[in-house]
């Protein structure tokens, strides 16, 4: 028995988590094997979706989940001092931990890789994004309109607009323009308050 979440407010929040996760995943192992499991179960799931043919549907999702049994969870119980009474799903896989900055939870691949498979019985696989300029790391889409993995990659984008140099100049002289007319208004009420006095 299983079951998805409809309630909106959860979805979010659990497509958030999801989303991050693959991300975070595939950032962190990028060179690795790991790295290209997952990128192409991502790539298969997406495949997936877009099949049309019930016989390729069937013979897809055969593969896709032959490979997905290599990843195994057990309910198990927290062991550090402090957190006995916690307890969870954890992954037993060879593939290990991916090392984690500090404050963040550690991603092994085989969380990654529900994470996908959740994200597609969602139908938010897109969530999960190549960046469009550095065709190198991943973000987490939270809006349809989200393209680049850092605020790096989309001035990139916009400096390889053609008209990047017109644009910047008009909007150093929009700004120089407002601030003459911001001081003028402030002399004029200054001004004013000292005839006044
Ligand atoms: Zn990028």
């Amino acid at each position: 028995m299983w079951a998805v979440e409809t309630n909106p407010r959860l979805r979010r929040l659990s497509l958030r988590n999801d989303a991050e996760t693959v991300v975070f995943a595939l950032n962190a192992s990028r060179g690795n094997k790991a790295y290209d499991r997952l990128a192409s179960l991502h790539r298969d799931l997406r495949k997936l979706r877009a099949e049309t043919a019930e016989s390729a549907r069937v013979r897809r999702i055969k593969e896709i989940n032959r490979r997905l049994r290599q990843y195994v969870f057990y309910p198990c119980v927290g062991l550090e001092a402090g957190y006995e009474g916690r307890f969870g799903v954890i992954a037993l896989s060879d593939s290990g931990f991916f090392p984690a900055p500090a404050n963040q939870l550690a991603v092994t691949e085989a969380d990654a890789a529900l994470s996908l498979a959740r994200l597609n019985a969602m139908g938010d696989l897109e969530k999960v994004r190549l960046c469009e300029v550095c065709r190198e790391r991943w973000l987490a889409a939270s809006h349809s309109n989200y393209r680049f993995c850092s605020k790096e990659c989309r001035e990139r984008f916009e400096q390889s607009k053609p008209d990047y140099h017109q644009r910047k100049a008009r909007n150093q002289r929009e700004y120089r323009e407002n601030l003459k007319r911001k001081q003028a208004a402030e002399d004029a009420a200054l001004s004013k308050g000292r005839k006044s006095r």
